[in-house]
């Protein structure tokens, strides 16, 4: 499957914020966005001006980064939130929240959103009981979504899950660390969500 192999840093650098996508070192001040908070490259430093388009453009690509996906999956979800009843930018995200990739990591099972893809690929994700490899699989409230027997040894998954509860866990999903296994309890509220997000662009963009 296609994937977005661009060094991760840079990534942040170039939409001038942390978008967390290496774990733990992204909450150090080892994060090249505390040391170098500009976009890569020669002229990475000129300040240029970014017309309506583009900055709508930069949002986008932005949030495909966050949740790992690319373009064909990303416009595939924004054809489901704008079919769903609501505010489709609510709706996108919270469908964005509820892949399994997704709910791996805020459940803490995998330090980055990169590595729970990884784990999830791996077969070591059981939703509801079931093994399930497919990281844009969708949660339903309520699922259950667990460490598989056989991967509960696996010491990157017990320290990420351990760093994770030193932290907290999310308020809409629930975490028994010791049984490595959790429930999605709701979808989160737009208030849960990070507020350097702006959906309404990517709408603005994708109406055109
Ligand atoms: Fe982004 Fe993390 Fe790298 Fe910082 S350490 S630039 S937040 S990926």
């Amino acid at each position: 499957m296609a994937r977005n192999l661009a060094p991760k840093c840079k990534q942040c650098r170039r939409e001038g914020e942390k978008l967390f996508l290496k774990g733990e070192k992204c909450f150090t001040d080892k994060c090249a966005i505390e040391r170098r908070n500009y976009p890569p490259g020669q002229h990475g430093q000129k300040k240029g001006r970014l017309s309506d388009y583009g900055g709508q453009l930069r949002e986008k690509q932005k949030v495909k980064k966050i949740y790992g996906i690319l373009e064909k999956q990303f416009r595939n979800i924004y054809k489901l939130a704008d079919k769903e009843r609501g505010i489709t930018g609510d709706n996108l995200l919270q469908l964005l929240e509820s892949r399994l990739d997704n709910v791996v990591y805020h459940m803490g099972f995998g330090s980055s959103r990169s590595e729970a893809r990884q784990i999830v690929r791996h077969n070591s994700i059981l939703v509801n009981g079931h093994k399930v490899n497919i990281p844009s699989y969708l949660v339903n409230v309520g699922d259950a979504v667990e460490i598989d027997k056989n991967a509960k040894n696996q010491l990157r998954i017990k320290s990420s899950i351990e760093t994770a509860n030193n932290r907290n866990f999310p308020s809409w999903i629930d975490v028994n660390v010791n049984e490595m296994k959790g429930i999605y309890k709701m979808k989160p509220e737009r208030s849960d969500l990070p507020a350097s997000i702006n959906e309404s662009l990517i709408i603005e963009l994708y109406s055109k």
